[in-house]
């Protein structure tokens, strides 16, 4: 049977397969067969070995599409990262860390920000107006008035998506709102996995139905943007691709050096002044080489 890992535990691989459910699985005999260790979104083969008591041995892991350290998962195809228009208001330092980080993964990013029915007009027309204009899927929602929650579930069909985001910001709440099949489904799982005790939370995934799943990513926002050279950040701010080679030297980091076409953009106002700030921030960090 074909299924896919949506939880690993302490040399159990929880797989589900559409139709029937999840198997808890060993992996016997695979490090053996394919040299890589099983993750979580692996498209995988088990056989069963007790149907009844939902038992296998996962056989065969599929070629991987991608794969992310951290989460240790496989196979995302997007990241839905959250944050409130306010309470709290955004940290936009930390907002472009995260999308720094998929860039660099070249993940897709579609941006949510949740609690709109606390915001003002002129809250939500700043946001749209740094990340639309960089060209990023904007939506803006309520987790707890149940507000533009299809718009996400639409933009999630079909996919797996990594949840990321600070905590306070609503992500369970959507998260709940998007999966209430899911947890009863995996329900008997996690009773199942909490038994075991294991203190240390593990990533996850979550169906929302046969083949869309959401990861749920505990830890998340420590952010790692240190195995990169400061000299490639600049690809990770898409909206500085139309000036690229057009300043007047090659290679030009748009920093400290002289007609630079990022720069003149900023100034005319094609690129968000929030957004440059926090480029020239990041690799200033990055030049010094502070590890976060
Ligand atoms: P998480 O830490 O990102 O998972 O955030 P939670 O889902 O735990 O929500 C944090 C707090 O914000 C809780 O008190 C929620 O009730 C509240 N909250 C979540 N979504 C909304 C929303 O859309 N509007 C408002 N006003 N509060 C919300
Ligand atoms: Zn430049």
């Amino acid at each position: 049977m074909q299924g896919r890992i949506i939880k690993g535990i302490a040399g159990f691989y929880y797989v589900y397969v559409v139709g029937s459910g999840v198997y808890e699985c060993k992996a016997k005999g695979i490090f053996r067969k394919e040299k890589k260790k099983p993750l979580v979104g692996d498209l995988v083969e088990i056989s069963v070995l007790d149907e009844a008591a939902k038992e296998g041995n996962l056989d065969v892991i599929l070629p991987r599409k991608n794969e992310l350290i951290r989460p240790a998962s496989a196979n995302v195809d997007q990241a839905l990262v959250v944050f409130a228009v306010t309470k709290p208001k955004p940290h936009f330092h930390l907002l472009d860390r995260f999308l720094v980080m998929m860039e660099r993964k070249d993940i897709p990013v579609i941006l949510c920000f949740n609690k709109q029915d606390l915001a003002k007009d002129e809250e939500m027309q700043e946001l749209l107006e740094i990340y639309q204009t960089c060209g990023y899927p904007v939506i803006f929602a309520s987790a707890r008035k149940e507000e533009n929650i299809d718009p996400i579930r639409k933009a999630l069909k079909g996919k797996t998506t990594v949840i990321a985001g600070p905590s306070g910001v609503g992500k369970s709440s959507l998260i709940n709102l998007l999966s209430p099949e899911a947890e009863m489904e995996t329900g008997s799982i996690s009773r199942k996995i909490d038994r075991g005790k294991h203190t240390t939370r593990h990533a996850e995934l979550l169906p929302i139905d046969e083949d869309s799943f959401i990861m749920d990513t505990p830890g998340f926002s420590s952010l790692y943007v240190n195995d990169m050279e400061k000299e490639e950040l600049k690809y990770c701010f898409r909206e500085f691709a139309p000036y690229e080679g057009k300043c007047r030297f090659n290679g030009c980091d748009h920093v400290h050096e002289p007609d630079c076409a990022v720069k003149q953009a900023v100034e005319e106002g094609k690129i968000p002044k929030m957004r440059y700030q926090n480029y020239t921030e990041l690799y200033q960090e990055m030049k010094e080489k502070k590890r976060y």
